[in-house]
């Protein structure tokens, strides 16, 4: 049922109405291409919310907020992991690109449709936003290098060469 949940997206925002739901990542294929996941799927989520505002702008425009929470592998040490994203965005809502507009790197803007597709636009975002090669974060590098040593595994080139990059800046 989300997967097909679309929206006028300009009578939405001017009309200010509110979604929001939970969107399986199963059903983005795009996405799912990306993230290298595991069998057993370790616990995945996406939140998202989609706020219409008439008048925060000079033009209608929409507020996205997304929490997400997407399993993967950890590029350094091969076993799976969670990357979790809380991204927020603001679009206009509009036919061209507004004037002076990339003063504001803030904004972003969206052409007008009638049957825009929300799930594809936080697919979009999602693809945009996660990390080319996940590693866990830094609070979780003893469970990485522990788990790298036990399984004997010899350490991801690209994640050696990101560990030497890393060092020489
Ligand atoms: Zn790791």
């Amino acid at each position: 049922m989300m997967k097909t949940l679309s929206i006028n997206n300009f009578e939405f925002a001017q009309s200010e109405q509110s979604i929001a739901g939970v969107l399986d990542i199963l059903e983005m294929d795009r996405l799912t291409d990306v993230l290298l996941m595991q069998e057993p799927l370790p616990e995945s989520e996406i939140q998202f919310t989609l706020t219409g505002y008439n008048k925060k702008y000079s033009l209608p425009s929409l507020h996205l907020s997304v929490d997400a929470h997407l399993p993967t592998t950890c590029q350094r040490c091969l076993n799976a992991m969670s990357v979790q994203l809380k991204l927020e965005f603001d679009y206009l809502i509009t036919d061209s690109e507004p004037a002076e507009f990339d003063e504001n790197d803030d904004l972003d803007w969206l052409e007008i449709s009638p049957v825009m597709s929300v799930p594809a636009l936080v697919e979009d975002e999602l693809l945009i936003a996660f990390p080319i090669a996940p590693t866990h974060s830094s609070e979780q590098q003893g469970e990485c290098k522990q788990h790298a040593m036990q399984s004997g595994e010899k350490p991801n080139p690209f994640a050696v060469l990101k560990d030497l990059m890393n060092k020489a800046s």
